[in-house]
Formats: C-alpha cells, structure tokens, sequence
C-alpha cells in the first residue's frame, strides 16, 4: 500500500462509501488528469467514463479554465458576496442569465447542488408568504427523486437506500409516482404515452384539490440520475409546466445533474422548450473545477423579495464561500468554451455512437434496460430480463464490471445494479467507443463467470 492510500485509510470517511469494504480492499490513487483520462500514482491510464461525478464536461486541465484560475488566483482568491462585488460572479451571473431559459433573470450562488437546492426550496416557501398565501407551504416530489443530502434536500429527495434513515428528522412531502415507465407496474398502462397521460392526470387530481396548500413541486427533468438514469416519458415535463403554471404552484427545476449540456441541450429544459420558476444549478457549472452552486429565478419571485429590513422581505440565506471568484471565473471560462468550441453542436456524432452500443448491450443476457438521453447512459442489470427478476444485489454485480472495467482502463460507477456512462462532453467519437468498448468487454467478462456459475 503506497503512503497516500495508507494515509486516505487512517483518516478519511469517505462520501457514499461502507468504509468496511474501502479499507479492506485496493483503491485507486489519482495523481493527474489529462484531457478525458486519469492517471494514477503508478502511471496508469483510465479513461474518466463519469467526468469525475459528472462535472468535468471539458475533460481535466483544460488551458483556457486553468489560466482564467490562475489569472484570478493572482489577483484574489476569495471575498465575500455580504456587502461587496467581486468581478467574475457578476460575470458568470450575466452569463447564466444568457444562456438559460428566458425567464430566469436573477442568480443566487451557494456551493454546491444540494445548497443550490437548498435555497430553492427556502425561497419558494417565503415566496408564497410575500404573496399573501403562507398557507402554501407543502413540496410535490417525484417517487425515485435525489436533489442532494442536506436536510431540506433530502426531505425534497425520495430515494430509499440513501434516505429512509433520516425520514423522522424530514419535513413531508406529497410524493407523485416515479415517472419511469421501465419501472412502473400500473394495470391497464400499456405504453409510454399512457403512462405520461397517467402521471399528469395524478399531478392534475391532486392539484385540483390540494394547490391552495403547494408551494412548489419540484423535479429532475427527463432523467432522474442519482435513482439510476430513470428517464421521463416525452411531454412529462411539458405537462408538469402547465399543469404547475395552472394551478398556480411554483415549478423548480433541478439541472443539477443533467445542465450544461448533458441530455444533448445546454439545459434539459429546453428539449421541451420550458421555464421554470427556479432553476438549480451546479457540478458542470465550473466544468467540474470547483465547487459552486447557483439558482435561477424569475423576476416575479425576485420582485417580492424586494422591500424594507423590517418588512422581513430579506432572503436571510448565504454560505461563507458563495459567489467564490475563483469557482466564477472557471465559470465564466467553462461558458466561453461551449462556445468557442460549438461543444452542443458537436454532440450529436457522439450521442449516435452511444446510442448504437446501447442498443448492443440491450441484446446482452442480463441486461435489463440499457437508456441513454444525450451523452448520459445507465446500463441496469437483471439476472431474468423477460421476467425482470433483479440479481441478488449482495452479489455486486455492477460493481464488479465497474471494477473489471478499470483492468482494461476506464473508470465507470454503479448506482446498484446499474452502470452509469457519463463521460466528458468534449470526449471524440473514437474515445467514447473505446470507452464502451471497455465497458461491454468487461460486462462480458463478468457475465461470462455468472454462466459458469449458474446457482448464484
Ligand atoms: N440534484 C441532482 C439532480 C443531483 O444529481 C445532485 C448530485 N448528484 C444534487 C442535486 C446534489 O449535488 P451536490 O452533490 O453537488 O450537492
């Protein structure tokens, strides 16, 4: 064991991780990244499938983000947004407001994804008290729904393995089915168009009853990722937004993982040319440098914020690294980028190449369901796919093909027994298909040792 794999053992908990099985097994030591690869401390290679948890659309190192770092770092790294300016957040800012939905003029920073919902959730609930309505207070979420772990998040969230431990310390909330038709088990529901009609006819018989008490609903457009890559029907978001703009509830949008030119679009939205009321941002916003959260707003909700001190009209919400000008200026770069380097218009060829493999490993004996929306893929296995009769999950599956994966070079992750692909937007044609090359050798690999050994 090398120095820095003792040291992370000794004395680092780990995020999502039984810390039982980490210290008990050989882990990987990062010490540089390149483009779309990592390398480790023994100087091997892997190609980076998840953008390092979905952030680092532009691969690592990349020279116009690392010389906007280094330009502001030689100026100043860090001042607070209470009471003063710094140059890149109001930057970054104007630009956000340029290149998402039009409707969403104002920015809030915090620093992450949880916190960017986090204030989501905060505003809109003293939204409806500037209204004169406080009596709307409740949350509509989604069944399979993730937006983060702090606690106002994870009452919003709905996903069972990570939060039915915390559910006495949770606020309620009113839970709509899990738009995920693969998953769904509803009498009579045939197919995709059936199911989305179902889904919004629920939204619509709840809300017709009960919106004088919603504040807001809050969803993952298209694809609810942390859950497994579960993906929407078409029109399912459409649907909400009207159903929300009729009776009179505030719809937040959580782009968190699925902005900044994941699902194809700058942002998932505008696959079905939507606004929301609030939108959610983070991890791709600093290209997966550092750490910055950032939800958008509508005037309407903004104007009312605006008022006396002792009004109580203040949002009395901040962190001490909000509007960080370092994580804006790699912002500000990130943005440049999709621009300069048509990143959405060169999409498509790549999305095409992920689209043929995932219709191969759709052929595979245990895969269940292989989805993809844009440059996002998730591969669940099933030990019966007719039947959809799970594998045992104390077996590991997806994680065993995660880790043969990275034998042959390449760093994926499972969500239980689904493999997620997200590798970095800027990655070619020819590297996504050695990338899942990769992927399908190693699926084979561990399929193969399922059939010799059947009783398991
Ligand atoms: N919302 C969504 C949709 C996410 O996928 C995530 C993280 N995977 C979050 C919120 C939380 O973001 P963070 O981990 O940066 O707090």
């Amino acid at each position: 064991m090398n120095q820095w794999e003792f040291m992370d053992k000794e004395y680092i908990w780990h995020p999502f991780t039984q810390m039982k099985g980490w210290n008990e097994n050989k882990q990987l030591v990062i010490d540089h990244g390149e483009g779309v690869k990592l390398y480790d401390v023994e100087g091997n290679a892997y190609y980076d499938g998840i953008s390092s948890l979905w952030v680092n659309i532009h691969g690592h190192r990349r020279r116009e983000i690392d010389e906007a770092v280094k330009k502001q770092l030689d100026k100043i790294a860090h001042t607070t947004l209470l009471g003063l300016i710094n140059k890149p957040s109001a930057e970054l800012a104007k630009k956000l407001v340029e290149v998402t939905p039009k409707g969403l003029n104002k920015v809030f920073y915090s620093d992450d994804g949880s916190t960017a919902v986090e204030a989501a959730v905060k505003i809109a609930f003293q939204y409806w008290q500037h209204k004169g309505l406080p009596e709307k207070q409740q949350f509509i979420n989604l069944g399979d729904s993730y937006h983060g772990d702090t606690v106002g998040a994870v009452s919003v969230g709905n996903i069972d393995v990570f939060h039915k431990v915390y559910k006495p310390l949770l606020f309620n909330t009113k839970k709509m089915t899990c738009p995920s038709f693969y998953h769904s088990s509803i009498e009579g529901i045939n197919s995709e168009i059936e199911f989305r009609d179902f889904l919004l006819q629920e939204l619509e018989d709840y809300l017709k009853e009960n919106s004088d008490k919603v504040a807001a609903m809050i969803i993952e457009p298209l694809v609810q990722a942390a859950a497994g890559m579960l993906m929407q029907p078409k029109g399912y978001i459409k649907g909400v937004r009207e159903l929300t703009e009729k009776y009179n509830v505030l719809l937040i949008i959580d782009e968190v993982a699925t902005g900044f030119g994941r699902t194809g679009k700058l942002f998932a939205c505008e696959n079905e040319g939507i606004c929301p009321d609030m939108m959610c941002l983070s991890k791709g916003i600093t290209a997966g440098y550092m750490a910055l959260g950032a939800t958008m707003v509508t005037d309407e909700i903004y104007n009312t914020f605006l008022g006396e001190a002792a009004e109580y009209k203040t949002f009395y919400h901040g962190h001490s690294y909000t509007g960080n000008p370092l994580a804006c200026a790699a912002g500000v770069a990130g943005l440049e980028l999709f621009e300069k380097d048509d990143v959405i218009e060169n999409l498509p060829p790549k999305m095409a190449v992920i689209a043929e493999h995932i219709q191969k490993m759709n052929t595979m004996k245990y895969v269940g369901n292989a989805r993809q929306c844009g440059m996002l893929a998730g591969i669940e296995l099933m030990h019966d796919k007719n039947l959809k009769i799970p594998f045992d999950s104390t077996l590991l599956m997806a994680g065993g093909i995660c880790q043969t994966a990275r034998k042959y070079g390449l760093i994926v992750r499972n969500i239980g027994d689904v493999i997620i692909f997200m590798p970095p937007l800027v990655s070619t044609v020819q590297q996504i298909e050695e990338m899942l090359s990769i992927l399908e050798q190693a699926m084979q690999e561990v399929f193969e040792k399922v059939d010799l050994h059947s009783n398991i």
